[in-house]
C-alpha cells in the first residue's frame, strides 16, 4: 500500500546536522517542501538544512522574532495555507523547528491549526539545546532523586533559590529575557554550580561554568544555563 502523504512538524536538533535524528533526515528527504524560518540572508535552520546535504525544496519565510506574537501567527498562517495547498495535491511537507518542536517551540500552533482542517500530520523528535549543552559540558542533567526545573526566561532570584532549596536542578531558557536578574543572583548567591552556554552545536558553540566570565557574556537569544546546588 503506499504511504498517504502528510505535513511532518520536524526537529532538527540544536545546530549541527550531525544531531538531526536519521528519522528527521530520512522524513527530510523525501518531503516535496520544506518550509524554513529565515530569509535569504540569514537562516540558522537553512545553513544546517545545507549541511545535511538537503538544499532542494526550501522555502524560507520570515519569521519576525519580536514578542509580539500576532506577527508570528501571521506569518504562520500563511505557512499553512500553502502547506495545505500542497498536501491538498498529494505532496509530502516538511516545516522545521531548531531543537526539539515541542519544547518551547511555537510552530505547533501550525500542527493543531492544519489538524483542526483534516489534514494528517506527524511530529519528529529532536535532541533539545539543554539535553545537548549538558552533553558539551559532559554533565549531567539530573541524577537519582533529582527533580528538573524549567524555566522559559521568566525566573526570579526568588524563583531560583526556592527551585534550589527544593533540591531542583534549574534550566533556564530565553535568559536574554531574564539577564538582569540572573547576573544579580550569580553576585549574590553562594554553592551553586552555574553552567552557562551559548550557540550550542554550532561553530560558536561556547561554555563556561566560572562565574565572572559568565557576567562579562552579552547574553545573545541562543544562550541557555542548567543551575545546580554545589554538592
Ligand atoms: N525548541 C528548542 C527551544 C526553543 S526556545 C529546543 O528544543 O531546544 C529558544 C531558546 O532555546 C533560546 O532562547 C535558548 O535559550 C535555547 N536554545 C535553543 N537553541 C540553542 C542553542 N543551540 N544553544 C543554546 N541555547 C539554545
Amino acid at each position: 500500500m503506499m504511504e498517504e502523504n502528510k505535513v511532518y512538524f520536524v526537529s532538527l536538533g540544536p545546530g549541527q546536522w550531525d544531531m538531526m535524528t536519521v528519522a528527521a533526515f530520512n522524513t527530510l528527504k523525501k518531503a516535496d517542501c520544506i518550509f524554513c524560518p529565515g530569509t535569504e540572508r540569514k537562516s540558522r535552520s537553512a545553513a544546517l538544512l545545507a549541511d545535511a546535504g538537503i538544499a532542494d525544496n526550501v522555502r524560507l519565510y520570515p519569521l519576525p522574532m519580536s514578542k509580539d506574537r500576532a506577527m508570528a501567527y501571521s506569518a504562520y498562517d500563511k505557512v499553512c495555507e500553502e502547506a495545505m495547498s500542497l498536501y491538498a495535491s498529494g505532496k509530502n511537507v516538511a516545516i522545521v523547528a531548531e531543537g526539539d518542536a515541542g519544547f518551547y517551540s511555537s510552530t505547533l500552533y501550525m500542527s493543531v491549526k492544519l489538524a483542526s482542517e483534516g489534514v494528517r500530520t506527524a511530529q519528529v523528535a529532536g535532541v533539545p539545546a539543554f539535553i545537548a549543552a549538558a552533553a558539551f559540558a559532559g554533565i549531567p542533567v539530573v541524577t537519582q532523586e533529582e527533580c528538573l526545573k524549567v524555566y522559559p526566561g521568566t525566573v526570579t532570584q526568588e524563583l531560583l533559590q526556592r527551585s534550589l532549596d527544593a533540591g531542583d536542578v534549574v534550566v533556564v531558557m530565553k535568559m536574554s529575557q531574564c539577564a538582569g536578574e540572573l547576573r544579580q543572583a550569580i553576585s549574590s548567591m553562594q554553592d551553586v554550580e552555574w553552567h552557562y552556554f551559548e550557540n550550542v552545536g554550532t561553530s560558536e558553540e561556547f561554555y563556561t561554568c566560572n562565574t565572572a566570565e559568565i557576567l562579562a557574556r552579552d547574553i545573545p537569544y541562543f544562550s541557555l544555563m542548567i543551575i545546580k546546588r554545589k554538592a
